[in-house]
C-alpha cells in the first residue's frame, strides 16, 4: 500500500512538475517572441506574472493541448492590453471636427494625414488639410502635393514662421468653408525636446481639437513607451497610429502605445501610398506578434467552414501566394454557405470590418452576393447573358493580375450584370484589397491536418 501511495504521490508532483515545466517553457518561448516584436519589456513580464496566476495547472494536466491553452491565455491577454477601454473619438458628417495630428519627425505624420482625409474623403467627408510645421524645410510643399494628388483642399504658407497662427487660420478658414473634418499636420522633431512640446502643446490650446492623433513609427523598438508617453503628457492623445506595418517591425510598440497613452490604436499605415492604410484590427495583429502569422485563428476556420474536400486545394494555392477571382468567389461561396456569417468573416484574413462592419452582416451579405453576381457574368457557366468581349475575361478570373480590366471591359462587365460601373470598380477594390492580404501568404508552410490543432 505504502509503495502505491508514494507512487501516486510521486506521480502527482511529477504532473505538476511536468506541466509547470511546459508552462514556463511556453511563456519563455512567447516572451523571447514578444520582446522580438518589440513589446516593452515591463509589459512582457507584467504579463508572464498575470498567465501564471489565470493559467490553471490542472487544466493542463487535464487537457491535452497545453500549448495551446498558453497560448490562447496570453492572446487573450495582449488583446486586453490593446483594448484601453474607451473607443477613440469618430468625427461626424456635417459636423466641424478637427483633428491634431503629433508624433517625432520621420514617423509618418504628413503621409498619415493624406491617408486619413483620403479615406474619410471615400467614405462622404469633406477632410480639409492645414500644415502647421513650420520647422522644416518642404513641409508645406509635401502637403500641398498629396492634397492636391487626393484633391482635398489645404492650408498653409511659405513665409509665416508661427505654426500657432496658421494653424488658427486654417481651422477656421475650413470652419467657415464647412469642411467637416480638419487636420492639422504639425512638426516633429528628431529628438524628444521641450520646444517641440511646448509647440504642441500651444497647438493643442488655440485649435481646441476633438482629438490628438499621435503617429508612431512600428520600428522605433523598445523607445515607444517614453515617446508615446511624453507625447500625452503634452497633450491629449486620444488614439494612436501605427505607421511603416509594411516593413520588418511587427509593431510591438503598440502596446506601449496604448499602455503610455490610455488610447486605442485606430489605423496602421502599410505603405508610402495613400490607399496603404487599414483599420487597426487587434486580433490579427497580435497573432503576428505572437508569430502566429495572422493566419492559425484562419485554418482553424478553414477546418470549419471549408468542405473538406477542398482544403487541400485552397491551402495549396493559399501557399502559392496567387489570388484570383476565382479564388475569391469561391470563398465568397463558403462564406454564404455558413452561418452566423459574421463570426465566420472576423476569423477570415483580410475581410475586416472594411467588407463588413460590426453589426451590419445584412448589408455586408448583400454586397458579397452582388459581387458575385458581377463575377458571374464574367464566367461562362451559362447562367447569364455573355457577351463575345466578355469571354476574353475568363482567363482574366485565374489570373493573379487582372491588369487589363481598362475601362470598356469594366462598362461590358457592368453592362452583363445590370449593375453600375461603380460597383464593378468596388467589386475589382476589394479584390485588390483581399489580393495584397493573400500575397502575404506565398511561402506559407502547409500545416497537416493532424498538426493543424497544434498550432
Ligand atoms: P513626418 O515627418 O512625420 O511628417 O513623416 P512623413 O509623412 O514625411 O514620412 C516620412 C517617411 O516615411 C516618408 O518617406 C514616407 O513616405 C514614409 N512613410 C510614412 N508612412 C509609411 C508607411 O506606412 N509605410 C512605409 N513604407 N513608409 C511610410
Ligand atoms: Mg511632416
Amino acid at each position: 500500500l505504502g509503495g502505491s501511495i508514494s507512487r501516486a504521490l510521486q506521480q502527482m508532483s511529477n504532473a505538476t512538475i511536468i506541466d509547470e515545466k511546459v508552462l514556463n517553457d511556453c511563456l519563455n518561448e512567447i516572451t523571447r517572441a514578444l520582446l522580438q516584436s518589440d513589446v516593452q519589456f515591463k509589459l512582457v513580464r507584467d504579463m508572464q506574472t498575470n498567465i501564471k496566476k489565470i493559467v490553471n495547472l490542472d487544466d493542463l494536466a487535464a487537457g491535452h493541448n497545453k500549448r495551446k491553452i498558453i497560448q490562447q491565455a496570453v492572446f487573450n491577454e495582449l488583446c486586453t492590453i490593446l483594448d484601453p477601454g474607451k473607443p477613440a473619438f469618430t468625427p461626424k458628417k456635417g459636423k466641424p471636427s478637427v483633428v491634431m495630428f503629433v508624433g517625432l519627425q520621420g514617423s509618418g505624420k504628413t503621409t498619415t494625414c493624406t491617408k486619413y482625409a483620403y479615406y474619410h474623403q471615400k467614405k462622404g467627408y469633406k477632410p480639409a488639410l492645414v500644415c502647421a510645421d513650420t520647422f522644416r524645410a518642404g513641409a508645406f510643399d509635401q502637403l500641398k502635393q498629396n492634397a492636391t494628388k487626393a484633391k482635398i483642399p489645404f492650408y498653409g504658407s511659405y513665409t509665416e514662421s508661427d505654426p500657432v497662427r496658421i494653424a488658427v487660420e486654417g481651422v477656421e478658414r475650413f470652419k467657415k468653408e464647412n469642411c467637416d473634418l480638419i487636420i492639422v499636420d504639425t512638426s516633429g522633431r528628431h529628438k524628444q525636446e521641450a520646444a517641440l512640446f511646448e509647440e504642441m502643446r500651444q497647438v493643442s490650446e488655440s485649435t481646441k481639437p476633438d482629438l490628438v492623433l499621435f503617429v508612431m513609427d512600428s520600428s522605433i523598438g523598445q523607445a515607444a513607451f517614453d515617446q508615446a508617453q511624453a507625447f500625452k503628457q503634452s497633450v491629449p492623445v486620444g488614439a494612436v497610429i501605427v505607421t511603416k506595418m509594411d516593413g520588418h517591425a511587427k509593431g510591438g510598440g503598440a502596446l506601449s502605445a496604448v499602455a503610455a497613452t490610455k488610447s486605442p490604436v485606430i489605423f496602421i499605415g502599410t505603405g508610402e501610398h495613400m490607399d496603404e492604410f487599414e483599420i487597426f484590427d487587434v486580433k490579427p495583429f497580435v497573432s503576428r506578434l505572437l508569430g502566429m502569422g495572422d493566419w492559425s485563428g484562419f485554418m482553424d476556420k478553414i477546418q470549419e467552414v471549408v468542405p473538406m474536400d477542398q482544403q487541400p486545394e485552397l491551402l495549396q494555392k493559399l501557399s502559392e501566394g496567387n489570388f484570383t477571382l476565382r479564388i475569391m468567389y469561391e470563398q465568397f461561396q463558403n462564406i454564404l454557405k455558413m452561418g452566423p456569417i459574421g463570426q465566420v468573416f472576423s476569423m477570415l484574413p483580410g475581410f475586416s470590418q472594411e467588407l463588413m462592419p460590426k453589426g451590419q452582416e445584412k448589408e455586408s451579405q448583400t454586397k458579397i452576393k452582388r459581387y458575385m453576381t458581377m463575377m458571374d457574368s464574367m464566367t461562362n457557366e451559362g447562367k447569364f447573358i455573355l457577351h463575345k468581349h466578355i469571354q476574353n475575361l475568363l482567363t482574366e478570373l485565374d489570373s493573379s493580375n487582372p491588369k487589363i480590366m481598362n475601362e470598356s471591359r469594366i462598362i461590358r462587365i457592368a453592362r452583363g450584370c445590370g449593375r453600375p460601373i461603380r460597383d464593378v470598380m468596388d467589386m475589382l477594390e476589394e479584390y485588390k484589397r483581399l489580393a495584397k492580404v493573400w500575397s502575404k501568404m506565398k511561402g506559407l508552410k502547409i500545416p497537416k491536418k493532424g498538426d493543424m490543432s497544434a498550432l
